[in-house]
């Protein structure tokens, strides 16, 4: 229903939920200006299919709504997905997302139901003028073809954006391009400081808060108005709002090929992993690991955005900051019910 919805609703951490995201391989088609794989520190190992069966056991717990997302590099180049998501189903795991460049390697539309997985499609820019610079020549069409393909199966699509200086000017086309296409979930997502983004361009690429308030929530609302499920990242805290770190809270496992697993997505370009996987056994490590800056409570909200980014903070005459940064996990939500996850750029 037109307008429903429309203000929008900070999903909290659930206790309750427990958030899967596995990278099954770090390789790729594809070389985006802006990809956020560190090869350096996530090796370029390819998961077998006995492994990955192993590690969806040892991360599934029956006592916990468990939402998986397979990732990559690009993880429909790995010829085991469509056994990978057969064995999540059967573990249990309660919603299943691939998240893909659009590439949909190995006939994996023919190889999956729509029961199975919701296929989540990269698409930085309304147009391959856009778009191309960013991912690739040439991928506009061939992620926006296997979009409409995916659509023409009943798969449920999502799509995600990731705002960059590079792109922001042209997100008010995306609602109209992503109903268009027949994509009911639209994420926005922001540029992060990970991999690529946070080496070669880091400067030309970012947005700054004035940037992201400006343009994205209006834009968010139009896409709400025209009957998309929208979620974008919190960003800035209000006045009052509790500041809340999901590495202290909910139960998040960013897990590598290279059975490094983090508990938050900004520590993962360095070696401070919460845990390893050490033969099929999840282990704590000790000494300086990203649980030592959970429990930092600091007047700007996020110790690792305050780490990574200290240039979108901003400052009162007094000292203190104009905005409280939120955990980069906390989303909001217009014109849907549905949670999905997304991580990817
Ligand atoms: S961002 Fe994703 S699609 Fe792009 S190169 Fe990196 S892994 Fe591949
Ligand atoms: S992004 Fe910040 S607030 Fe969120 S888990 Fe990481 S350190 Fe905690």
């Amino acid at each position: 229903m037109r307008g429903r919805g429309l203000k929008p609703k900070t999903l909290a951490f659930q206790a309750e939920e427990r958030n899967i995201f596995f990278h099954i391989l770090t390789s790729c088609n594809l070389s985006c200006r802006h990809c956020y794989i560190n090869r350096a520190q996530h090796g370029t190992n390819t998961l077998t299919r006995e492994t990955i069966a192993n590690w969806l056991k040892l991360f599934y717990d029956p006592a916990k709504l468990s939402n998986l997302i397979f990732l990559g590099g690009e993880p429909t180049l790995h010829p085991d997905l469509p056994f990978a998501v057969q064995t999540a189903r059967e573990l249990g795991y309660q919603s299943i997302t691939i998240d893909t460049n659009g590439f949909l390697h190995h006939d994996l539309l023919n190889r999956l139901t729509p029961q199975d997985a919701v296929l989540s499609f990269s698409l930085d820019g309304p147009a391959p003028e856009v778009n191309d610079p960013l991912r690739g020549r040439g991928v506009f069409d061939v992620c926006t073809k296997n979009i409409h393909r995916a659509v023409d199966k009943n798969f449920e699509t999502s799509l995600i954006y990731t705002v960059s200086a590079k792109n922001i000017s042209h997100l008010h086309k995306m609602p109209e391009l992503v109903k268009g296409l027949g994509v009911k979930h639209f994420f926005i997502q922001i540029i992060g400081l990970r991999g690529n983004s946070a080496i070669s361009q880091a400067n030309e690429m970012q947005i700054t808060p004035e940037a992201w308030l400006k343009t994205v929530p209006p834009i968010a609302k139009q896409a709400a108005e025209l009957g998309l499920h929208v979620i974008y990242p919190k960003v800035f805290l209000e006045p009052g709002e509790p500041f809340v770190c999901a590495g202290e809270y909910a139960e998040n496992f960013f897990i590598f090929p290279n059975g490094r697993v983090y508990a938050c997505p900004l520590c993962e370009d360095f070696p401070i992993h919460a845990y390893n996987i050490e033969g099929n056994t999840l282990r704590e490590n000790s000494g300086l690991t990203e649980k030592k800056f959970f429990t930092l409570h600091i007047a700007e909200g996020c110790v690792m955005n305050k780490l990574l980014q200290p240039d979108n903070l901003r400052y009162k005459k007094d000292g203190s900051p104009n905005h409280r940064i939120s955990c980069c996990l906390l989303k909001q939500e217009m014109g849907g019910a549905k949670k999905l996850l997304d991580n990817t750029y």
